[in-house]
């Protein structure tokens, strides 16, 4: 894989409530916060996508139109994105959040060149909002933006350490993969991420590194080689 010089982190909602289960946990905000921090002084630019489950999910809304279900969970995704970049900047790190429509002061409208303006300016960048459109997920969003921006890996923070052969929650003999070829990722349709974000990360040659949240420095390690997590690779 190439050096890492730019990457996109992409947190659950879900992830953001910690072992409350609901609301935001601070405490593991803030411990995320002190990771990109360190990151960012490396000199590597980090742009932030966070889903949007822990408020709302569209395709779980189906009593109305699934366009206006979508639309409020790109919303939630933009609550989460305030919540945390507020955070952020409490921990002493500069943010913008940017989403593809327009949202009066709360955010800026998203271009390829505001987002690296932000990121030559050593600021963390939060891609809020998704992709701006219904029938998509914040993974589809990532991918996008981190082919349109360059990015050398998107890295997922998950609430597993990696991916597995079968679920470790069942199967106490699962073996984890340390790497796998993103064809396989989509051929056996392993729900790393969605299918769509999948076969993008696979036709545009993205990298993706999946590690455990909850594990102490997971974040950092990623980024230094001490990585425990699986690698998709795209070679
Ligand atoms: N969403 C959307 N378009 C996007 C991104 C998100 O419509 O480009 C909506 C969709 O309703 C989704 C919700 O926002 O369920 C939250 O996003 P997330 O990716 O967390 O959804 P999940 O995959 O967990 O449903």
């Amino acid at each position: 894989m190439k050096e890492l010089k730019r990457v996109i982190l992409k947190l659950s909602g879900e992830a953001l409530s910690g072992e409350a289960k609901s609301g935001y946990d601070d405490a593991l905000i803030e411990d995320i916060a002190r990771q990109v921090k360190k990151i960012v002084e490396k000199g590597i630019d980090v742009g932030v996508v966070i889903g949007g489950g822990n408020y709302w999910r569209g395709r779980s809304n189906d009593n109305i139109d699934r366009t206006k279900a979508d639309q409020i969970g790109m919303l939630a995704t933009i609550m989460n994105c305030i919540y945390v970049s507020e955070i952020f900047r409490s921990c002493g790190i500069k943010t913008n959040i940017l989403t593809p429509f327009e949202c009066g002061s709360m955010t800026k409208l998203f271009s390829k060149d505001r987002a690296n303006k932000y990121f030559e300016k050593g600021m963390v960048v939060f891609f809020a909002g998704g992709t701006g459109h219904p029938y998509f997920s914040t993974d589809t969003g990532i991918v996008l933006r981190a082919i349109e921006l360059d990015a050398d890996a998107i890295l997922l923070a998950k609430a597993i350490d990696g991916v597995y052969d079968s679920d470790p929650k069942i199967n106490p003999a699962a073996k984890k993969y340390d790497t796998l070829p993103i064809q396989e990722v989509v051929d056996k349709k392993l729900g790393v991420i969605d299918m769509t974000a999948s076969v993008m990360c696979m036709e545009n040659k993205m990298p993706l590194m999946i590690f455990g949240l909850n594990e102490k420095d997971s974040i950092l390690n990623a980024m230094t080689g001490k990585f425990n997590g699986t690698v998709v690779t795209v070679d």
